[in-house]
């Protein structure tokens, strides 16, 4: 598409928002439940597409489909409460009469990664369409298709034409457009992207909120459950092939049950299944290029000291782009992956002497986007508290926190700008707008009176409100 293309498709969406802010919220509600139910009834063919498009496993495909109806559920649900006109504290109780009403933002620009093709290009929309906003989406171009499906059938369960637009596309070129165009920008992709789209974004004074990149750490804890632990580890690294904002690429592992632990990584890790179909555990990565960039890390690693326990290296043998499940050892600072976010099937594992160097350890980041804690709840609450992430899962690698609609998700530090899912994740697609009425007496006083009565009468009343008014 050409930057004209993309300013007629945003003029479009802008006309269309006028109409759509219009629409009530129940009837927006029922759209997204229809959508919900659209999903499912066509996960076989969403799922064929997806894996299509990015080479992923069957039940990583899966995952965006639940994703999505769980997200549309989530707010259809919520859209109505949160978008009610409240009524709040006033200045001067009884005589202030203040109410907060939510206005959409007008064009919400979403421009999202190949990761979750399908889950990225609906999920943001959701709660910016709920909200009764226009959407201009700008998929990656490796993964368009599945975003114009998605369109397709939000327009089923009966989004009228034109709130929404896919506008496939070049980052520097469609994506730029739409950073000039749009009222509300989301981001999800890499922190060198998004650095560039804040700046932009606070130039032109637009709300922006952005997911960025990760180097999600795992605590194994003295008194994990050692099975369970390495199951989780698994399950954390290598889903989606790796390429997940929230996977892991660090694991910490106490020294009192580091061999435990590893022996049965190790041995879950060589016993994984590569391949497309719904028994495998791990599909391809997306492109020859990622592989490349990701092999380029591993040997790099290798180059500086790390020892391979696991993988290491393509496997053309079972496709172009399949790259074996890799445990590292030994990974000096010097590594790049030590600090650099590799975005595929790759960890590496240190031994720590105590819980507080695993924690310094995993705080020891530019990211702050997910960790995971594997023990007692009780030490692993303790451990969780103490970290510099968005999220923190216990006894689970990354879904538990994800799949809570309810708590925001999102980065610390170089990981993002704001928060995705829970209250949150609607309400920045809306402007607040305050309404005050004063009654009977103005807040100056009554001009009768004199000002320093006044200011005396009043200094007494905050006394008396702090006592009363909690
Ligand atoms: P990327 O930043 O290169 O691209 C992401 C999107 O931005 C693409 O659609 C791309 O075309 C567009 N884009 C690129 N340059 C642009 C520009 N100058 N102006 C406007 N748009 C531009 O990211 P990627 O490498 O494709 O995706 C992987 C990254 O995404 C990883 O770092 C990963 O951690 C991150 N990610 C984060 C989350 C999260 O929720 N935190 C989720 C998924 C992926």
């Amino acid at each position: 598409m050409e930057a004209s293309e993309v300013q007629s498709a945003c003029a479009r969406a802008r006309r269309a928002q006028t109409q759509w802010a219009l629409t009530p919220v129940r009837t927006r509600r029922e759209i997204m439940l229809r959508l919900h139910d659209l999903i499912l009834d066509h996960q076989v063919e969403l799922i064929d597409l997806i894996q299509t498009e990015t080479g992923k496993s069957r039940s990583s495909a899966f995952d965006e489909v639940i994703d999505v109806a769980l997200t549309a559920r989530h707010y259809a649900y919520r859209a109505g409460r949160l978008l009610r006109t409240t009524r709040v504290r006033g200045a001067l109780p009884v005589l202030t009469h203040t109410t907060v009403q939510r206005s959409p933002r007008g064009v919400v620009g979403i421009i999202v990664p190949w990761n979750y093709p399908l889950s990225m290009a609906l999920s943001d929309a959701i709660p910016a369409l709920l909200a009764g906003n226009a959407v201009v989406l700008k998929p990656d171009e490796k993964t368009t298709g599945t975003a114009v499906r998605g369109l397709e059938l939000l327009e089923e369960a009966g989004l009228p034409g034109q709130v929404m637009q896919v506008v496939p596309g070049p980052g520097p070129t469609v994506g730029q457009e739409i950073v000039e165009q749009c009222d509300y920008l989301m981001f999800t992709g890499s922190t060198a992207t998004g650095r560039k789209l804040a700046a932009q974004a606070g130039e032109r004074l637009i709300g922006f909120s952005a997911e960025l990149g990760g180097k999600n750490p795992l605590i194994v804890c003295p008194d994990a459950d050692m099975e369970r632990a390495a199951r989780g580890a698994v399950q954390a690294c290598f889903s989606n092939t790796g390429q997940l904002c929230i996977s892991i690429e660090r694991i910490y592992v106490h020294e009192a049950v580091a061999d435990s632990f590893l022996s049965r990584f190790l041995a879950l890790v060589n016993d994984l299944s590569l391949g497309h179909g719904w028994t495998d555990d791990v599909g391809s990565l997306i492109s020859a290029e990622h592989l490349a960039r990701v092999d380029e890390l591993v040997n790099d690693a290798i180059l500086h000291g790390a020892r391979v326990l696991a993988g290491g290296r393509p496997l053309p043998d079972l496709g172009p782009t399949f790259y074996a499940p890799t445990v590292l050892i030994d990974v000096p600072p010097t590594a790049r992956l030590h600090a650099d976010e590799v975005f595929g099937p790759v960890v590496y594992v240190e031994k720590v002497a105590s819980l507080d160097e695993a924690v310094a350890k995993a705080n020891d980041s530019s990211y702050g986007l997910s960790a995971s804690v594997w023990g007692r709840e009780r030490t692993a609450r303790d451990v969780a508290s103490r970290l510099q992430a968005g999220a923190v899962n216990i006894n689970d690698g990354f879904a538990a926190a994800w799949a809570s609609l309810d708590a925001p998700m999102g980065g610390w530090k170089n990981s993002g700008v704001g928060r995705r899912h829970a209250d949150e994740g609607l309400l920045k697609y809306t402007e607040a707008r305050t309404i005050a009425a004063q009654r009977f007496l103005p807040l100056a006083g009554p001009s009768t009176m004199p000002r320093e009565r006044y200011a005396s009468l009043l200094s007494q009343a905050l006394r008396v409100g702090k006592r009363i008014l909690r």
